[in-house]
Order: structure tokens, then sequence, then C-alpha cells
């Protein structure tokens, strides 16, 4: 949370700064803030409270402040009001040290009232001025220079941080500090960038450099440093980003969101395809069986070899950890059926946030599935940590490359959605539902409980996923024609059983995420211990049902909520009409193994959030109270 941007070089910092910024907003919207300066005069400050639009006004889109070298933030707060008072960058006294920080300062506390005994006052409630100060109080007492003041700093503070920070005394350079929060580097001809992520500077450079936990960094107009905390310089690959800006425009649509919907299959076909290849292009043909092999054209093979997780790792892992926040964790719940009931093998599913601070016993040979968008939530992240500590094997699946959680983990299985910008996640999402769907064909291979015959058939029934998600969007017109008639409604429910429970979790949380109407999952059989009470004539109710095994027992617990007066909306396969008779208003996705349907049944779900939150008049792409990218605790 919380987006940090800078540029020092031959440009004009102001609209790179806020260029940049409106690439990171989805990480934070509640108020913004820039510092620039030109050339050895002290820095303009500007901040504003409210969108990033506020700020751009009040600076003329950055020419209002001239200067080649300055920083800015887009705020999320955790310390604070959202006020100008509040908003970052944050400076000491005189301008001597001026800062912007993305995450939490834990005993800053400690350190306020150690500065106020020093002499320091302060003016905003924020963690992150405490911190400036901080650097500012050891810079003057060492007099040594910025990058011991901020090893300093970083040695005496707990928490997270990726801070920018600019030396009344250093004119054109900027100095950085991170842990546990992220933060790229950028170079080019123009000069050297520093950003939370990638998007913000793309459109000046692809040459990146990742900051590792506990490094600074110093930025001039022609190159930058890497520093370790004992002061000494760190040599650091730059690597080149591959996938272009566009990726993170809305390319005609009127929302991210939406357009990241529409993007779910190509997301899914490339992190299928990245595993699942003919035959002969992958190891084993030959273990096949002749009956198979005939067929050899059409043979699938899973190869994780990019991520490292050989046969013989497979075999020895006894269970299963899958550990997430938010949307990832519900992929995690779904994961959990499909796994278990392809390669029996037990599987538990964990809330990072919960993970972390809780007495784990973990078998011999357990091993911890981590699945994050960004790669940077820092529950997640932390989770990953414990369980390295922990002993036991870390794969994560993970969309943002060089992340921390994809650098720290033992394997990484890359989801190849492309950058995610909607708030609410959807293509990573569907790519990360798939990239499990696949670990688990891969364990139960290894593990031989599935046969050769039944996996070549989840092979090619997984590469028509993406086909069949196209097919769902295609039906769009009829779930916007719904969410028309449902705008108003102030509760929803939404049940299933197995994998379809899963599925109304994710379906439950891109209704109250976005349009902010209230919306419950529950398990179908769960609903009369409680919580049935709560519906009333009227209600929605949503019955999700595509698991043949249960379908029936869900229509069933859909009528019970008839009878209570609830309206339903039945989501099924195409085949089950019989929904029909039960469901006021029916959403059929096409038919597949009833292992994989969880992707193709929460397309419509996620359309009538989208839908429901538009014909609200509410801010799709930036709901309140949110920000994507979790990197607070
Ligand atoms: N703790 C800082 C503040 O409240 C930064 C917040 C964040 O990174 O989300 O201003």
């Amino acid at each position: 949370m919380c987006g940090i941007v800078g540029f020092t070089g031959k440009l004009q910092a102001g609209p790179i700064l806020l260029d940049g910024l409106s690439k990171l907003e989805y990480r934070g919207y509640d108020s913004a803030g820039v510092a620039v300066r030109d050339g050895s005069e002290d820095p303009v400050v500007v901040k504003a409270k409210g969108r990033l639009s506020v700020l751009s006004a009040k600076i003329d889109g950055g020419t209002a402040i001239p200067g080649t070298c300055g920083i800015g933030h887009t705020r999320w707060a955790t310390h604070g009001e959202p006020t100008e008072q509040n908003a970052h960058p944050h400076v000491s006294e005189d301008f001597l040290v001026v800062g912007v920080h993305n995450g939490i300062i834990e005993n800053y506390q400690e350190l306020k009232e150690k500065l106020i005994g020093n002499g320091y006052t302060f003016y905003s409630e924020t963690d992150t001025e405490v911190a400036v100060k901080l650097i500012d109080y050891y810079y003057k007492k060492y007099k040594v220079g910025p990058i011991d003041a901020l090893a300093k700093t970083m040695v005496r503070v707990r928490g997270s941080y990726a801070l920018a920070v600019m030396f009344r005394d250093y004119p054109g350079e900027i100095y950085a500090a991170r842990k546990d929060s992220p933060l790229i580097l950028g170079v080019s001809e123009e000069g050297c960038f520093l950003a939370s992520d990638v998007p913000a500077i793309l459109k000046y450079t692809r040459n990146v450099c990742y900051i590792d936990n506990l490094e600074m960094a110093r930025l001039t107009a022609d190159k930058f440093e890497v520093y370790d905390l004992n002061g000494d310089v760190v040599r650091k690959p730059v690597k080149e980003i591959t996938w272009d800006a566009e990726a993170a425009e809305k390319g005609g649509f009127r929302h991210f969101m939406l357009k990241e919907i529409h993007e779910q299959p190509h997301a899914v076909e490339a992190t299928v395809n990245s595993a699942v290849k003919p035959a002969a292009q992958a190891e084993g043909l030959e273990a096949a069986p002749e009956k198979v092999r005939e067929n050899a054209d059409e043979l699938l093979e899973i190869d994780l070899s990019a991520c490292g997780l050989t046969e013989e790792i497979v075999k020895t892992v006894s269970s299963i950890w899958m550990i997430a926040c938010g949307s990832a964790y519900h992929v995690g719940l779904a994961a959990s059926y499909v796994i278990e009931d392809l390669a029996q093998i037990p599987v538990r599913c964990e809330l990072a946030s919960e993970f972390r601070y809780r007495k784990l016993m973990p078998g011999p040979e357990t091993m911890a599935v981590i699945i994050s968008q960004s790669g940077e939530t820092a529950d997640t992240l932390a989770a990953l940590r414990k369980a390295k500590s922990l002993g036991i094997r870390t794969l994560a699946i993970v969309n943002v490359v060089g992340s921390s959680i994809a650098r720290e983990a033992d394997h990484v299985f890359y989801t190849l959605a492309g950058p995610e910008i909607a708030v609410a996640t959807t293509k990573a999402y569907s790519a990360q539902l798939a990239a499990c769907d696949i670990l688990a064909m891969y364990f139960a291979k290894v593990r031989g409980t599935i046969g050769a015959e039944r996996l070549q058939e989840l092979l090619q029934e997984i590469r028509k996923v993406p086909g069949k998600i196209e097919k769902v969007l295609e039906d769009k017109e009829r779930i916007q024609w719904f969410a028309s008639k449902f705008a108003h409604m102030n509760d929803a429910f939404l049940i299933g059983r197995g994998l379809d429970s899963a599925v109304c979790m994710e379906g439950s949380l891109k209704i109250k995420e976005i349009s902010y109407i209230h919306s419950e999952a529950y398990a179908a059989g769960e609903l009369k211990h409680g919580t049935i009470s709560l519906v009333e004539p009227g209600t929605l109710a949503i019955g999700v049902a595509t698991q043949p095994a249960i379908y029936e027992k869900t229509l069933s617990n859909m009528v019970e909520l008839k009878s209570r007066g609830a309206y339903l909306m039945g989501l099924t396969v195409y085949g089950h009409y019989a929904m029909e008779d039960t469901a006021a208003f029916t959403v059929y996705v096409p038919k597949t193994d009833p292992l994989f349907t969880a992707n193709l049944a929460v397309i419509p779900l996620q359309l009538l959030g989208y839908y429901l939150a538009v014909n609200r008049g509410e801010d799709v792409d930036k709901p309140r109270n949110l920000a994507k990218s979790v990197t607070v605790e």
C-alpha cells in the first residue's frame, strides 16, 4: 500500500512524479504529495487530501514546481487520518531531510518520545514523520552523511518501510532504504528513478533493479548505487522488463477491472501453457503406457522444471499448507478440494495473517504453498518467512516477477496474468487457480493417484478452460441486466457446497468490495445453523451448484431459502436445466470437468460485482478504504 516515486536527472521532475503516481494510485488514494528541488534551492513541498487529481490541479500537472529532482507519494493511511497535514512528504526542520514512506514504523511511539526528549516537535500523527526526524537526528549527531544516517535509522526502527529521502545538503540526490515494502530502481539516459512498482516508470525506462531487504540506494542524475547496512556498495544486476506499458493502460475499457476480467482467457492460457506442454517437449514420454503413446500427437505433459519442483521432491511431500490472504486465500480453498481429490494428500488452508502468529506443527514433509499476486503482501511474506523458519519447503504462486515472495521462496510458479491494476483481483485469481490445478495434477501423477488416461483427459480439458471463459464473457449482457435490476439491494447471500463454496467466497468478496452491498458466502448446509434468520422476502440468494455429486443437495438448500421469501439466482453448468424450476434467474457456464468448474463459475460473479458497482455509481477501480498490494500488516 502507498505508492512512492522518485526522479533525479535531466528532465523536470514534477510531471514525471505525477505520472508515476497515477500508475501507483491503485496502491493508495486518500491523499498525495510531492517534493521537488530546483538545483540547490530548498525543496518545494505540495500536498493535497483526496485523489491525485486534486494534487495535480494544485501544481498544474507538476509544471508549477520547477526542478529536476523530486519524490512523490500517494497514501493509504495507517497512522493518522487522511488529511493534508498527515500526507507525505514529511519534513524535518529547515527541510534538512524530506521523505516519503510506504509501510509502518511499529515502534514509532517510543522513537517519538526519544526525539521529543531531544527537542524535536511533531506536526502530524504519522509514523513517517518520526522516521524522517530520526534520520535528521542521526544525520546531525554523527555527521557522517546520508547513508550512515539511514543505516542507523534502519537499525533503530522496527516494522516495514520503503523510504525515499532528499537531504538539503545533497542537491540532485535521492536516498532510499527498504525493508519488507517493495522498491525498485530504474535508470535511463534521462536520469534515475525509484518506485514502488514497475508501471510507474515503464514509460521512461525498462531497465530496473530490485533492491533487497535492508539495503539502501543513492540516486544521482546519471547512476545509482546500492549499499548494505555497513555502507558497503552492493553490485546489483539491472534487469530488462519485457512487458510493455500498454499492459498497464485501460485499452478502451471503462475500468481496469472490466479490462482485466476480459484478459482472463489470455492470463489462464499463458499460465497453463507455461507448464502444460506437448509431451515431446517434456520429459516422461517414455514412461507413458502404450495406449497413451499411440496418440502421441495429442499427448500432454506437465513441465514444472521452471520452478524446480522435481518428481523426487514431490514424492517426499506428505501434506500441503496453502497460505494466502483475500482472494488468493479463496484460490487456496478451491485448490484444496482439487488437490485432495486428485492427489489424495491432506491440504490445510490458512489465512496468512493468522498463520504467522499461531503455533504450528508441520509434519516431517509438509510443503507450504504461498499465493500472492503482488508477491509483496506483508502478511503473506511474513507467513513465508515463518514457514521457512519451521524448516519446511515453500512454493510461491506469484504474479510479479522479482517480488519479495518470489525471491525468498524455495520454488516459484509464476502466474502469467500480466500487470493487474484494479484493486479487486480477477485475472490474477483465475491464473492462480489454474496454477493450483496444474499443481494438483502434477502431485497426482507423481504420487500415482491418477491414471495416465485420466491425466490426459484433464490436461486436455484445462487447455480448453480459456476458450470456455471466453464463452462466459460473451454472455455478460445478461449479468449486466440482472445487476441493474438488483443494484438497490442491501444484502446478498451466496451458497454452495464443496468447490462451489470456495467460488461463493470469492463471488461474495467481489460483490461487497466494490459495490458495498453487504454479502456473505456460506457452505450451503451451514445457513440453517443461524444465518438463515437474516433472510427476508426479496433478499437475493445466489446458489452455485456445479458439482454433479452434490448438485441436488445445494438445490434443496436453495429451496429452503425460497420458502422464506428469498429471490434466487442459480449458477450452474449447461445441462442442469432443472435449476430453472427453482431459481428465478439462472446463469449457465459451459461444461468442463467438475474439478475445473470453479474457474468458470467465478466469472459471472466477478461480472455481477462489477456491474452492481457501476450501477451504483461507485469507483470500481478504487473502492473506498482499500488499496491493492497490501504491504502493511
Ligand atoms: N504509515 C504511513 C502513513 O500512515 C504510510 C502508510 C502506508 O504505507 O500504507 O502515512
